[in-house]
């Protein structure tokens, strides 16, 4: 017995998959075309599996912001918020985010990962309680888990078992936090919001949602589920990334609880690592600012997200239940998901290939995302590779 045998059953799958050629989780993009279009692996691919929902990434505004940056601030801020990493575009980074989502209070951190982890360690710990949606991000369940508070799953996007778990928590209601995401990042699926609010408004607890995949896609101002919902004042904590909508890397957490100030120095996500680049706290700026001037790309993505959704299910397949930038397409058995994932990637569109456990079921899912910036020809690209590989026998 050694360290290494539980590695084992992962290596075997690496060399059953290299001796058929094919790399799903190892694919390298060597050359980016555009927004949408890259050499990925050698084959020229839309890009069918991002999360650039915006498509922002070579926006000139936030490519000159982080060049200038550069220029002007180095490469990096070599140390911690607490320490030496807090320079002045953290600071007015944290502010335009607290406007953008009319809270009075905001934290920035190194990524959309350290924020959720951060914030579920630290806000509950032995003795709370934290209930949360079962089909949760890694993250949320990393951050739980550290914090060592009793933790209780609910079933995905299920109120009614919400409300049956707070029920029986009787007086440890008042030392709750109940976690949910906005759009889950993996079927797409919107969580049920207004309904979640209306049983933590009759039980107590505090609400932090995950915003991370639908910042900048829902609500009047883009500021995601929980204003399209209509129900900012009943979440406590919105944590969401700069990864996904804003087109570089990074996470936040606003809230209007005072309380944040303090609870900023007791995370040890935000203190035990280096702060975000000039650079990239820049172009991050530039696209906070974008995202708000341009509330049609909001409007592009839903409509390339219903382009895509009607083609593939008009292909028999079957996809996610919900229309959303986030089409995934479940592909029952592992190797004929591979399979396919990677005769889409010779007919030219790169899409996620997602397996269990990190799929939310025992099936694989072959998860495709839009963007804003996809044109309508490229949606339809995407579609007929897809309809290719449907119609072509299968290659091993
Ligand atoms: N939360 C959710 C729901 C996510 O999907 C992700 C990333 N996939 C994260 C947090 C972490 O964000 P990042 O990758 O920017 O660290």
């Amino acid at each position: 017995m050694s360290l290494f045998d539980k590695f084992q059953p992962i290596a075997d799958i690496q060399a059953d998959l290299q001796a058929l050629g094919i790399m799903p989780f190892g694919a390298v993009t060597e050359k980016l075309l555009s927004s949408t279009e890259a050499i990925v692996n050698g084959h020229k691919v839309i890009l069918a599996g991002t999360n650039n929902y915006l498509g922002l990434t070579f926006e000139p505004e936030c490519l000159e912001a982080a060049k200038n940056a550069i220029d002007e601030l180095g490469t990096g801020t070599t140390g911690s918020r607490m320490a030496n990493g807090t320079f002045a575009g953290h600071v007015a980074l944290e502010k335009e985010l607290a406007e953008f989502f009319d809270r009075k209070r905001s934290i920035v951190f190194s990524t959309g990962y350290a924020a959720t982890m951060g914030m579920g360690s630290t806000l509950a710990g032995p003795g709370d309680v934290i209930v949360l949606d079962a089909d949760s991000h890694a993250s949320i369940y990393d951050g739980v888990r550290l914090g060592g508070a009793d933790v209780i799953r609910f079933r995905h996007n299920d109120p009614a078992d919400l409300d049956k778990r707070l029920r029986r928590l009787g007086d440890r209601i008042d030392n709750t936090l109940i976690i949910v995401e906005g759009i889950y990042s993996m079927m797409g699926d919107q969580a049920p919001l207004a309904e979640i609010a209306e049983v933590k408004r009759k039980y107590g607890g505090l609400l932090l949602v995950d915003e991370a995949h639908s910042l900048g896609m829902l609500g009047d101002h883009g500021r995601g589920v929980a204003e399209a919902a209509g129900v900012e004042d009943d979440v406590d904590f919105v944590v969401g990334t700069f990864s996904k909508s804003l087109g570089s890397i990074g996470g936040y957490c606003v809230s209007n609880h005072d309380q944040l100030d303090a609870i900023r120095f007791a995370i040890r996500a935000y203190i035990f690592t280096a702060s975000p680049s000039p650079s990239v706290i820049a172009s991050t700026r530039a696209a906070l600012r974008l995202m708000q001037e341009r509330p049609y790309l909001r409007d592009q993505l839903w409509a390339n997200a219903q382009h895509l959704y009607d083609g593939l299910k008009a292909l028999g397949l079957q996809v996610s239940p919900e229309v959303s930038p986030v089409v995934a397409v479940t592909i029952k058995n592992r190797n004929q998901a591979i399979d396919w994932w990677n005769r889409l990637l010779q007919r030219g569109a790169y899409v996620n290939l997602v397996m269990p456990p990190a799929s939310p079921t025992e099936d694989s899912l072959l998860r495709c995302s839009v963007s804003a910036a996809h044109s309508a020809e490229q949606i339809d690209r995407i579609i007929e590779a897809f309809a290719n590989v449907q119609n072509t026998p299968v290659a091993n």
